[in-house]
């Protein structure tokens, strides 16, 4: 039993917090931090409860709500050989699942016990955003790179999201290149080809959480395909090498343009259309428009947990439109990837979307994100996308 960790600056924390750890959460909020003293923004620290007694090794945040990330529940003597350790780890776990891709996700923060870095692989760019002060320190930053570059990529990409650099108080940085100089590349998705470009786009670039969705949904594709909220076509192309005809859907001209571009890559013709969508599908199922899969992919409409109701009727909406267009036998792809939303909440939306239509469901696979974004069990923010393939019938 780890008794003392002299080195390091000692956070307290209240029972709350403690209890939160012996949980099995990682995270403390700055409410539950009762003292902090000698602390460096970014420190490395030993947590103790009111007691005195050792709850593990964190990094420190002076900035964020989340002011405790735990690393580990033993001493840390060594934060630099920790990393190294960890990312090695990360990335050996990805050489040993990933399959027929060189595009996903190499490290997973919190679920890789690296909390606050996401590093993303699109071929030979790799794309990462630090998070948290910890993770920006000179130090890190230097050790991440060498490990990275060990891979031979041939650029690295840093991604910035301001408003988080504001939470964390740290300097303004704007996203550039770490390391080489290519920005753009070509990455392969089940055998599906896309465009990256490491300085554009929402995300690191691409949704490589649903990489494992693109291929079980295209296992049941046939006939005619609508993808809404298509975005650079994920979904759309991957149905493409079954269906005999593929419409994406999304309200941004650039995402589509790109689309557009991807289905070129990969020698198919498709279609797009710029649209609202919860306006297209209104249209569309008044029209008497029919498909036999239909994909929803909507961005999180559930930003907080007081936007919850709002989703749900969102959902249920979004749901109900497209059951109406589906032929008989057709299948439902449909996604949330709201944290605030469970699986749960988003089944009972499409339940009742499917009484409202007079259709029956029968749920083919309740999925999640891919196997390189693994999920911390007791750390449910880990968890966040759902993918639902439903088969509709009369
Ligand atoms: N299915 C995509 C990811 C979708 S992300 C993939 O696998 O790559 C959500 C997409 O919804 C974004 O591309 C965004 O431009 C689009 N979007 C957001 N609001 C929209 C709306 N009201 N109508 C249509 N598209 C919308």
């Amino acid at each position: 039993m780890p008794t003392k960790a002299v080195e390091l600056a000692k956070v307290v924390v209240s029972r709350k917090g403690a209890d939160r750890l012996k949980s099995g959460h990682v995270w403390v909020y700055r409410s539950d931090i009762v003292s902090a003293d000698g602390t460096q923004p970014g420190s490395l620290v030993a947590v103790k409860d009111e007691r005195g007694r050792f709850l593990g090794t964190a990094l420190y945040s002076s900035a964020s709500q989340i002011a405790i990330r735990l690393l580990s529940r033993e001493i840390v003597p060594d934060f630099d050989s920790l990393l190294r350790e960890r990312l090695q780890q990360a990335i050996a776990y990805r050489e040993r699942v990933v399959e027929n891709s060189d595009a996903y996700r190499l490290v997973f923060g919190e679920a890789d016990f690296l909390p606050g870095l996401i590093v993303d692989r699109y071929n030979d760019i790799f794309s990462l955003q630090v998070l948290t002060q910890a993770m920006d320190a000179d130090p890190v930053r230097q050790t991440l790179q060498e490990q990275l570059t060990a891979l031979q990529p041939v650029s690295i990409v840093e991604r910035v999201d301001a408003h988080i650099r504001e939470l964390e108080q740290l300097p303004a940085r704007s996203s550039g290149l770490l390391y080489g100089e290519k920005t753009g590349t070509i990455f392969s998705m089940n055998g599906v080809k896309f465009h990256f470009d490491a300085l554009q786009g929402q995300k690191t670039g691409a949704f490589l959480d649903q990489r494992e969705n693109y291929a079980a949904a295209a296992a049941y594709a046939r006939g005619e395909a609508l993808d809404v909220f298509c975005y650079q076509g994920g979904f759309a192309l991957h149905l493409a090498a079954r269906c005999s005809r593929v419409t994406g859907v999304d309200s941004s001209r650039p995402a589509l343009e790109i689309a557009e571009k991807n289905a070129g890559l990969n020698g198919r013709e498709m279609d797009w259309i710029e649209a609202n969508a919860f306006d297209l599908l209104r249209d569309y199922a008044a029209a008497g428009q029919q498909y036999d899969v239909i994909v929803l992919d909507p961005p999180a409409f559930a930003k907080t947990k007081r936007d919850v109701p709002t989703a749900m009727r969102g959902y249920k909406e979004l749901n109900l439109r497209a059951l109406k267009m589906l032929r008989p036998g057709g299948i439902l792809v449909t996604c949330s990837c709201s944290y605030h939303v469970s699986s749960r909440d988003l089944l009972d939306a499409i339940a009742e979307a499917g009484l409202d239509v007079h259709k029956n469901l029968r749920l083919l696979e309740n999925r999640g994100q891919s196997n390189d974004h693994p999920i911390l069990l007791r750390v449910p923010e880990t968890a966040y996308l759902k993918c639902m393939i439903v088969h509709v019938s009369d």
